[in-house]
């Protein structure tokens, strides 16, 4: 059955009403733009000025985003989640880290979620980020072209050899792993060497994912270009297909430095790209392994619509439907419920490191951005039917 996106008994079922009260609270306090401004600002200062505010941090916007500071925090979501047919996705989510012993760190990390995975039906995938391998300004470099001297090149070697350590093991493994994009001006260099996993471990079946952000308005053409490859070489393409997180950022870049923004000319233009890259995906399914990473219920119930028209049960593992920790349960609770690939990626990690994410997911949802509003309206009506809101 399609599912139902209204049905809040669903989405919020696993939530104490204390939860669904501090959600609610939540939304409306990140709703407000310059609060978040002011909030994000205020925060980063208090951690680095090691004022006690980790406490306050953990009981509001912590713990409603993230499955707590270390995996085994995390276990209980996972199990809880999964009692309703969600999966979770494990994902360290310390951001901005510069040295060598930090990018090993996360390579470590990445393997062991790998066994976790081998292990636990309720998690059918790893994930990792490429600048949580390696210096963004080096990826930048490769991206640009620019020849790298004799010590770039051992730490570019240093970071192919972290790739080649998490993909091998994935595969020994049989588990998938996902692969996050981020900022267009590193992107190239990631995708080629994402493009070297695939080649050598999707042989047999999709076991390495990289992003495609279709906010960006060459990603089609990538895409379409990855798949003819893939088809004359023989190997299969997993594909996480997202909006992309660092719009602002972008065209920032762009304007500052001339050049044409690889961004989509509006919001519309991004939708149908997106649309776009699911009927493609839809289409060259016996190649293409779809991850729909969003929070759009029109692209979640379109990729639905076409599952029925392509015949294909929901719970056909070619597809996935993925949607952040902490938002749109109306989205992945009701999908599950009417039997539906859907996981949650689960962040976490010390508090001060997940901070730049944690911005990130308080600046996407403020009433600028739009989503806060749908956020609010289902939570205001379970409050409304759990008699809450008096
Ligand atoms: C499971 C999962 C994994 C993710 N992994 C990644 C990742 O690896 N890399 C990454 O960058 N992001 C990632 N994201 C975030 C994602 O890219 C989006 O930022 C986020 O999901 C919002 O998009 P949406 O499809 O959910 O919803 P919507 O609210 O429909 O779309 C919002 C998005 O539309 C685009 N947009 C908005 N306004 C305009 C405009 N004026 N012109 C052009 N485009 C516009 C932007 O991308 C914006 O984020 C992931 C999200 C999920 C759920």
């Amino acid at each position: 059955m399609r599912p139902n996106f209204e049905n809040t008994a669903i989405a919020f079922e696993l939530k104490s009403d204390s939860q669904l009260e501090r959600a609610y609270f939540l939304f409306r306090m990140i709703a407000n733009e310059p609060l978040v401004r002011i909030g994000s600002a205020v925060t980063n200062f208090a951690l680095k000025a090691h004022l006690p505010v980790e406490g306050l941090i953990r009981a509001t916007v912590f713990d409603h985003f993230c499955g707590g500071v270390n995996e085994k925090d995390c276990l209980s979501v996972i199990d809880n989640m999964y009692s309703k047919g969600v999966h979770s996705i494990l994902d360290y989510s310390a951001e901005g880290k510069e040295v060598d012993n930090q990018f090993d760190f996360a390579v470590q990390k990445t393997l062991e979620i790998l066994d976790f995975v081998k292990e636990k039906d309720a998690m059918p995938f790893a994930v990792f980020k490429p600048t949580g391998f390696g210096r963004f300004k080096l990826y930048e470099k490769k991206s640009a072209g620019q020849p790298l001297d004799e010590k770039e090149t051992a730490e570019w070697s240093r970071i192919v050899d972290r790739y080649e350590k998490v993909c091998k093991k994935a595969h020994a493994l049989g588990v998938a792993l996902l692969i996050d994009a981020e900022e267009s001006w590193m992107q190239d260099a990631a995708d080629d060497l994402a493009l070297d996993m695939m080649r050598k471990y999707n042989k047999e079946s999709t076991i390495v994912y990289n992003t495609f952000q279709m906010y960006r308005w060459d990603r089609m053409d990538y895409l379409k270009k990855l798949n003819a490859l893939a088809k004359e070489e023989g190997f299969k393409v997993g594909a996480k297909v997202v909006r992309g997180a660092y719009m602002e950022k972008e065209n920032d870049r762009a304007h500052e430095k001339g050049y044409e923004s690889p961004i989509c000319k509006s919001k519309q233009e991004t939708d149908e790209n997106f649309d776009a890259a699911i009927t493609f995906g839809m289409q060259h399914l016996d190649r293409i392994t779809l991850f729909a990473g969003t929070h759009n219920e029109k692209s979640c119930l379109m990729l639905v619509d076409l599952m029925e028209q392509h015949q294909l049960e929901p719970s056909n593992t070619n597809i996935w439907f993925g949607q952040l920790f902490g938002m749109s349960d109306h989205i992945t609770y009701n999908l599950a419920q009417e039997g539906y690939n859907v996981v949650k990626y689960v962040p976490y990690g010390p508090v001060k490191d997940v901070m730049p994410y944690l911005i990130r997911r308080a600046e996407e949802n403020t009433s600028v951005a739009g989503q806060t509003s749908r956020e609010l309206a289902l939570l205001q009506k379970e409050r409304k039917r759990r008699k809450l809101d008096s």
